[in-house]
């Protein structure tokens, strides 16, 4: 047995190999040879086949079950490494004419062959390792950057690029197969997800954009910037675009700064002028309070707002009020024209029933106040008397009544009552005295009473009786009792004595009833006898 052969540490274990199978064993032996790094000879060969069946190879096969043996290698090569072309070709060719010599240089080229492919495999998996970091990298620094937004996907791709470099089992490297699609299923998703969402947000964006160009009516070149940002937005979302959008947003909203700014100053001079306007209209038109009222609400209206549309607003509100006072002020003129008309035909009306009424009051006979006779009634009646006296030779006395103290009535209860007092003097009279006697004003709160067929003591007891009669129906002032009193003299008519001459002697004997302590009834002195001539 060569030195190396069954030493402990080199054995192989034999346990799944069927020593009965040739071509098992001889395919083992061959393994053996290339991890051994022997040298293909078919003595080494052979005596690893005798270690692999447990006995040695003359025993187990005759040389010709080695050479069977060696065929058969030659089919399972050929069937599981065709790569290796015709090495193994020519190896069967050897085996078949028992050139052995011929057969262990082919044997030798398909070691080395077989070593070949075994280093490879070594490379491999170094290549493997290279990749799995290689993978592991772009899990962790570009996808989980990539990720950024969606902070769940970003920390799968870390915990994966960790699972696939620890992955050194087929197993291990299976399930991080697994982790792997689940990601990509989820990244798919979300990149879906957020190409609509730029999709939307483009949308709104046009229609933002849209909505500004409505607004912009008049200014040619704020519609010509906003028009180019909208077809701008028709197209592709790329960064170059957005930001020539951005550029010309920019331009639209700083142009915009400055028309809303000489828009403000318009605004404030429309303000300025409208409010020096009402102002003026306020002075210059003199109206009613309401409408004095209304251009002060208009003023304060104007001061608070800088809308131009709500002070046209007001502008209009204030154009109707004024049209509306202006009517009014019209209608207030006509109406004062009319006031002034009226009044001027009330007044030529006054004048004329003043005019008539004086008339009239020349025509009447009796004093309106205490419905007594008046000047005119007495010397009416005072003729009428006489006449008859004359033609019936009959008596005919006349008195001078004046009240005592009344200036002092007048004075303490005013002049109305002083009024109601001499209607209540005459009022008594004329119920005290017969119906032919009558009662006349002199003046003031003089009277005389005309006595006709009436002497002299009869006359004063007459006018004394109704002095008791006065003091019996007192004069009721404010629920208190008015006393009035009064002086007279009485006098009979001589014969052809003259009206003044009998009045002035009656007149003449009440003022010595005044002299004598008043409240009292004198008789006249006779008359003289020329009295009346
Ligand atoms: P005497 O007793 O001396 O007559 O005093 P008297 O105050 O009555 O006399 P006097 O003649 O000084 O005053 C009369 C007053 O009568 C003066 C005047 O104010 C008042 N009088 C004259 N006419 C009227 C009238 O129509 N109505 C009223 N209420 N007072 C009158
Ligand atoms: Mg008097
Ligand atoms: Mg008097």
């Amino acid at each position: 047995m060569p030195p190396w052969a069954g030493s402990a540490d080199m054995a192989e274990p034999t346990a799944n190999i069927n020593p009965a199978n040739p071509t098992e064993v001889a395919r083992e032996a061959l393994r053996r040879l290339a991890m051994r790094k022997i040298a293909p000879t078919p003595d080494n060969y052979q005596a690893l086949y005798e270690e692999i069946i447990g006995k040695p190879a003359a025993e187990a096969a005759p040389p010709d079950g080695a050479a069977a043996a060696l065929a058969g290698l030659v089919t399972d090569l050929s069937l599981h490494h065709p790569d290796l072309g015709d090495v193994v070709d020519k190896l069967g060719d050897a085996v078949r004419k028992g050139d052995w010599k011929l057969a262990r240089k082919q044997l030798g080229l398909v070691s080395v062959q077989l070593k070949k492919q075994a280093d490879g495999s070594g490379s491999q998996s170094e290549e493997l390792a290279t990749l799995r970091e290689l993978l592991a990298k772009t899990l962790e620094l570009a996808l989980a950057a990539l990720l950024g937004h969606v902070p769940r996907l970003a920390e799968d791709a870390q915990r994966l690029a960790g699972e696939v470099r620890a992955a050194h089992s087929a197993a291990a490297l299976r399930e991080a197969a697994a982790g792997l699609k689940t990601l990509w299923f989820h990244v798919d998703l979300n990149a879906t997800q957020l190409l609509d969402q730029q999709d939307m947000l483009k949308r709104i964006l046009l229609l933002l954009v849209e909505n500004i160009g409505e607004l912009l009516d008049d200014d040619t070149w704020l519609r010509g910037q906003i028009d180019m940002v909208q077809e701008l937005l028709v197209g592709s979302l790329r960064v170059p675009t957005l930001q020539d959008v951005e550029k010309r947003l920019k331009e639209v909203v700083y142009k915009q700064g400055l028309v809303k700014h000489s828009l403000r100053e318009a605004t404030a001079t429309l303000k300025a002028t409208m409010t020096t306007f009402v102002s003026r209209l306020s002075d210059a038109v003199v109206t009613s309070d309401e409408f004095q009222g209304k251009l002060a609400g208009h003023i304060e209206q104007i001061s608070r707002t800088e809308d131009v549309l709500e002070l046209n607003r007001i502008l209009e509100t204030l154009l109707h009020d004024t049209r509306a006072a202006q009517t009014d002020t019209q209608r207030a003129r006509d109406q004062l024209i009319l006031d002034r008309d009226a009044a001027q035909t009330a007044e030529a009306r006054i004048r004329q029933l003043e005019d008539e009424l004086t008339q009239m009051s020349a025509l009447v006979r009796e004093d309106p106040l205490t419905h007594s006779l008046n000047r005119r009634g007495l010397d009416e009646e005072f003729g009428r008397e006489l006449a008859r006296a004359e033609r019936y030779q009959t008596a005919f006395s006349v008195a001078v009544l004046d009240i005592d103290n009344f200036k002092a009535l007048n004075d303490l209860r005013g002049h109305q009552t002083g009024d109601e007092a001499l209607v209540h003097l005459v009022k008594v009279a004329k119920e005290a005295l017969r119906v032919t006697d009558h009662i006349a004003r002199l003046g003031g709160e003089e009277f005389l009473i005309l006595m006709p067929n009436t002497g002299i003591d009869e006359a004063q007891r007459t006018v004394a009786r109704l002095q008791r009669t006065l003091t019996k129906q007192y004069f009721l002032h404010n629920n208190e009792r008015v006393l009035i009193t009064f002086s007279a003299g009485v006098a009979e008519r001589a014969s052809g004595e003259a009206q003044d001459a009998l009045v002035a002697r009656a007149d003449a004997a009440m003022y010595q009833a005044k002299q004598a302590g008043k409240n009292r009834v004198l008789k006249a002195s006779s008359a003289s006898p020329d009295a009346g001539r």
